[in-house]
């Protein structure tokens, strides 16, 4: 075939239908995401995660009493449902870090939080090391949303602290509890003192990826202003009320409604589309790229050193004796 033919005739091999193959393999296994909750209890964790997900996820919880909560530890709980939509399966696990806060020390308050992030991956290493490592349960935090009060100026040091010893491990997306309790002007000035002392105190948390410059101008704007969202301010509710006649999740007070899907009210759209029409995927790949990574380097330093260390301990040269000490047998002051 001469030139030009070669140039207009394309054969396919069909390896363009990858994408299908790989879409349809994941969707057959379905998808796995895990979210925690941290902050103050009171701040309306629970509310707003029944509200994102559309579940009650809390019909067996037991409030605790003040007595109970002087002293209580953080205890964490984990709950999963399973949610489909349009024939796609998703597992959603919330761990939950109720009473946090709570107690009258609450010094190194964040240091079961950690734990638990630890022990997730450290279970996913050993799995992934061990011999059956096929179907893996994959049970690592992929997002903590961090709830600020929005009675405070700013962030708290409790906040600081926790953030601070958890940014290394989890992605942390901080969130502006019960901004319903605000007015926008009062939203606005929050929003920016926080990012600045999330920025003062070296806070990590987590980044938007950076949007490719050849997206349209719609998608770019978009992402800028997700980004400038942050902290995103959210209302929860478990109820659901009239608005212009139409039924919708919603607070209802005497001077009106508050409707917690409507975007000029609060950011709650915008924080549910981030968590699962946009970057959840994103959250999942930070967690295995960086925090994973982060945990499993470290993890395997610390066994090559302890490697080394049983090593040169039974290779090392033996002390000679002591002169005059009595010896039985030939030559067994040392080896090298
Ligand atoms: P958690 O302890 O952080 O899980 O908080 P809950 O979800 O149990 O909420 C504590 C209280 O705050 C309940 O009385 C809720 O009705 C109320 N609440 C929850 N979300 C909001 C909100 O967005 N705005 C207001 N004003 N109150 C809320």
């Amino acid at each position: 075939p001469s030139a030009p033919f070669l140039l207009t005739y394309k054969e396919y091999v069909g390896f363009a239908t990858l994408p299908n193959q790989v879409h349809r393999k994941s969707v057959k296994k379905g998808f796995d995401f895990t979210l925690m909750v941290a902050g103050e209890s009171g701040l309306g964790k629970s509310t707003l995660v029944n509200s994102l997900f559309l579940t009650d996820l809390y019909k067996d919880r037991r409030l605790l009493n003040a007595e109970e909560r002087i002293t209580q530890t953080v205890e964490i709980t984990k709950h999963t449902v399973d949610i489909e939509e349009k024939g796609v399966k998703l597992k959603l696990t919330i761990v939950d870090t109720p009473g946090f806060g709570d107690a009258v020390n609450n010094t190194e308050c964040w240091k079961p939080v950690a734990d638990y992030i630890d022990q997730q991956f450290e279970q996913y290493f050993r799995d992934e090391s061990g011999l059956n490592r096929k179907n893996i349960q994959d049970n690592r935090v992929h997002c903590c949303l961090y709830f600020i009060s929005p009675f405070g100026h700013g962030l708290r040091p409790l906040d600081v602290e926790f953030m601070k010893a958890l940014h290394e491990k989890v992605n942390i997306v901080p969130v502006l509890a019960k901004a319903d309790t605000l007015t926008p002007m009062e939203v606005r000035r929050k929003k920016i003192k926080i990012r600045e002392e999330i920025e003062q105190y070296g806070i990590k948390i987590y980044q938007f990826p950076d949007c490719d410059s050849d997206e349209d101008e719609d998608f770019k704007q978009q992402d800028q202003e997700l980004k400038d969202s942050i902290p995103f301010a959210v209302i929860g509710s478990n109820t659901v009320v009239e608005a212009k006649g139409k039924r919708v999740r919603g607070r209802l007070y005497p001077w009106g409604i508050v409707e917690v899907e409507n975007q000029s009210h609060c950011d709650f759209i915008k924080l549910r589309n981030m968590l699962v029409r946009t970057h959840m995927q994103d959250l999942k790949d930070v967690t295995r790229e960086t925090h994973y990574e982060n945990y499993r380097a470290h993890c395997i330093q610390s066994m090559t050193r302890m490697v080394v260390k049983e090593r040169n301990r039974k290779y090392a040269p033996r002390r000679p004796r002591p002169i005059g000490q009595h010896q039985t047998g030939q030559g067994r002051t040392g080896r090298t």
